[in-house]
């Protein structure tokens, strides 16, 4: 027998009525390319996505064709969003910080049919142009421009394709398993790889979001997500935010310690949303400024390992409560967020605090394990190492156009991290599998020494790679930047780990350098600090 209740598809476009019906005052501020706001809400938002829907409509798209779009957090971005989506196509966001190589074979390889960009990337968008071949519409987001009408033969205007459509457009209905987003790993070998979403994913995945213990987006909060919309939808959160209805303030492209502040200080921001090396520059600016950052109640931090020591700064200097948060591309990317449970209630305040360091536990919705190199279970002690696994209702199956693969091992996804589990779900990450140091037959886990150095009042950021060593294989190295105006040693450096790690885990040198390389999602690159100093221990 079948229950007797309605089956309604989950559909995204369900997101943006609801945003429309019931938050349609409810403001969102966006920066746009030119560093000016614009004051928007959901109901324009709604309006003019349908608008927008309906244009793209009437241009004769195949059913999930790709939409591309190269852009920043703004108002236009998330007005396509749920536009593409909506109307049964694919929101294909693309990271406009990889190289041109790579944004040509990922655009060609999804078949993008439109590509929406914001006027930073005319000219990157001039350059491409004729590798493109799978584009048919190339689409400014904003005004027409004369720069764009100079440099790209053909180009369209966001606010005159909009004119032509319909506000009156109705939303299809279809299946709720058919694809809604793609997004594009960055991965570290061989060619990016998409993970197609689906709108069940997806609004599953903001039901999981929503729920208090994880994030719990609110209608009485103002959300800065500083997190790009085209890394993991900005971990979900217009779709999140549509659901519960919260104001919004879109970044723009400034995404430094200064603007930041000066955004969270004017438009009163509550929750706000990025990984540790945004908040770096942020904390870095507040202090400077003087600012108290007042409005703020909590961070949600992931993406990297958060140090424990900006989790502190966060608490004790600003008073912000801290949501450690671990997640992938292919797991749309919630997997895990660090809320305490009620038997924590009574420890000791620094107890408590301890507890918040790691990733924190699933959420409903995602299951993990660790298993050992032949795929058995480890225990959940919070002791044992092993591979972390997940499934869930927004965990990827197979990659785009690579179904043939087969990819998960029992129903399971390798996540390629390192990891422990506690009796209570509690996961910390100790490392990507490939960045873990192997020193004679022991395992260091680089994201620790890491955690150790920045702390250290004299330097700014740290990484710690595993380089050649003539007796141990392996053994870690310190990658550091001096914080400014500071002058530490290595010995001092060093010396700061005494006490806090066994001996033989302290890295055996310090380099000091003026910038760490960062990947185009802002997370360090380890494989080319490994060549860059792969000789510093041997020889
Ligand atoms: P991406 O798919 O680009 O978002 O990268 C996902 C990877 O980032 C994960 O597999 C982890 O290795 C890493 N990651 C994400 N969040 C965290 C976190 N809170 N702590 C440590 N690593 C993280």
């Amino acid at each position: 027998m079948l229950g007797q209740m309605m089956t309604q598809p989950l559909l995204i476009s369900s997101l943006i009525n609801h945003a429309e019906n019931y938050h349609g005052q409810t403001e969102i501020y966006s920066v746009e390319t030119d560093n000016t706001v614009t004051e928007t809400n959901w109901s324009e938002v709604a309006k003019n996505a349908r608008n927008l829907a309906s244009a793209l409509t009437k241009l004769g798209l195949e059913p999930q064709a790709r939409i591309g779009t190269l852009a920043w957090n703004n108002r236009r971005h998330l007005e396509i969003y749920f536009a593409t989506s909506g109307a049964g196509f694919v929101c294909h966001t693309v990271n406009p910080r990889l190289f041109p190589e790579q944004l040509t074979y990922i655009i060609n390889h999804a078949q993008d049919r439109v590509l929406f960009f914001d006027a930073t990337f005319i000219p990157l968008v001039a350059a491409l142009q004729e590798n493109l071949t799978e584009v048919q519409h190339f689409v400014l987001m904003g005004p027409r421009n004369e720069d764009a009408v100079a440099q790209i033969p053909g180009v369209q205007f966001y606010d005159d394709l909009i004119e032509t459509g319909d506000a009156n457009f109705q939303w299809p209905s279809f299946d709720e398993n058919t694809a809604s987003s793609l997004c594009y790993t960055s991965g570290t070998t061989g060619n990016p790889k998409g993970v197609l979403y689906s709108h069940r994913s997806t609004v599953l995945h903001s039901f999981g979001a929503n729920t208090r213990d994880v994030i719990g987006f609110s209608a009485l909060d103002v959300v800065l997500p500083v997190v790009p919309m085209f890394h993991v939808n900005a971990w979900g959160s217009p779709y999140a935010c549509a659901m519960s209805g919260s104001r919004m303030v879109l970044p723009g492209p400034d995404l430094h310690g200064e603007a930041l502040v000066n955004l969270i200080d004017t438009y009163r921001v509550t929750l706000a949303m990025g990984v540790p090396t945004i908040w770096q520059g942020l904390l870095t600016f507040a202090e400077q400024s003087g600012s108290k950052l007042d409005s703020l109640e909590r961070t949600v931090i992931g993406g990297a390992a958060c140090p424990p020591s900006m989790i502190e700064t966060f608490r004790e200097t600003y008073g912000v409560d801290t949501v450690h948060a671990w997640g992938m591309s292919e797991m749309s990317p919630l997997g895990t967020a660090n809320q305490p449970l009620a038997k924590h209630r009574d420890l000791p305040l620094k107890e408590q605090y301890k507890l918040r360091e790691s990733q924190g536990r699933p959420c409903y919705g995602v299951e993990l394990k660790i298993v050992d190199d032949n795929g058995d279970d480890l225990p959940h002690d919070g002791e044992t190492q092993g591979d972390l696994l997940v499934r869930g209702y927004w965990v990827l199956d197979s990659y785009f156009q690579m179904q043939d693969q087969e990819l998960l091992q029992d129903g399971w996804f390798a996540t390629g991290d390192v990891a422990t589990v506690d009796p209570d779900g509690y996961m910390t990450i100790r490392d990507r599998s490939k960045d873990i140091i192997k020193s004679g037959g022991e395992w260091i886990s680089s994201v620790e020494l890491e955690n150790i150095a920045v702390a250290h009042p004299s330097l700014a950021t740290a990484a710690v790679v595993g380089v050649p060593h003539p007796k141990w294989d392996e053994r870690p190295l310190l990658v550091a930047v001096k914080a400014e105006g500071e002058e530490p040693t290595e010995e001092e450096v060093l010396a700061f780990y005494d006490g806090k790690i066994a001996k033989w885990q302290v890295p055996d040198k310090v380099v000091f350098v003026d910038a760490l390389p960062l990947n185009a999602t802002g997370k360090v690159l380890k494989r080319s600090l490994r060549a860059d100093f792969k000789d510093a221990l041997v020889g």
